[in-house]
């Protein structure tokens, strides 16, 4: 899901080449490659040759991979511990097959055809002449699309309003020099504008008067 997300797969690399060692942190973000995941990509899981559990694929997918020196994940119970542990034992760097990439790679979209706009968080787009928060106000847009309406607007709130100037989408003055430099080609003043319709409530305004009032970041 995160290849291509800040360093990603670029940065593991390099890291590699340099001989230093790499930890990953929260391989399932934060639960959600497990829980939170839509029923499409539940389906195409079911429907591979081999049966692993969601969490076990995500740990497989990571341990495949040579770069990867260790991999840090929360853990609940002495049952995931040892499920874990057992997955790290099994899968050795370059054991997945085409056919695992292929499903995984299904499995991806499946979850990324939830979101509401496909960006990857690159910041090629950044910064922003009018200070918006472009790949933040996006991550917490889909948020509201693949979770739920109150964690996106969490997100949106604390991205873009909990700052000394905000952030928000609705600043943007329609420049169009984000759109030049996106490697998706998202239509980005587009995108701002339907964000800020769903994002920026009352509450929402609220929230950013009150800290311009406050003066709450000095
Ligand atoms: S179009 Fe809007 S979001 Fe994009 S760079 Fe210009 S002001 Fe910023
Ligand atoms: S909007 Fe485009 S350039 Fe900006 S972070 Fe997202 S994918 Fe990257």
């Amino acid at each position: 899901m995160d290849e291509n997300t800040q360093a990603g797969r670029r940065g593991l690399e390099y890291s590699a080449s340099k001989g230093l060692p790499v930890f990953i942190m929260e391989p399932l973000r934060g639960g959600k490659l497990v829980n939170k995941l839509p029923q499409e990509a539940l389906d195409v899981f079911a429907n591979h040759t081999k049966q692993h559990t969601p969490a076990q694929w995500a740990f497989k997918w990571l341990f495949n991979q040579k770069a990867v020196t260790c991999v840090l994940s929360g853990m609940n119970s002495m049952e995931m511990v040892l499920d874990n542990v057992n997955t790290a034992a099994t899968t050795e760097a370059g054991s997945l097959t085409a056919e695992d990439n292929n499903m995984l790679k299904q499995v991806s979209a499946a979850i990324n055809s939830k979101m509401k706009v496909g960006c990857t968080a690159c910041g090629y787009c950044m910064p922003c002449p009018a200070a918006v928060d472009i790949p933040g106000t996006f991550a917490a847009y889909n948020r509201r699309y693949t979770e739920s309406k109150f964690w996106g607007f969490v997100e949106y709130t604390i991205c873009t309003a909990l700052r000394k100037d905000a952030t928000s989408a609705s600043k943007c003055i329609d420049c169009g020099k984000c759109e030049r430099h996106c490697p998706q080609s998202i239509e980005i003043r587009n995108e701002l504008k339907n964000a800020a319709k769903e994002l920026e409530t009352p509450v929402y305004k609220f929230v950013v008067k009150g800290i311009e009032k406050l003066k709450l970041f000095g």
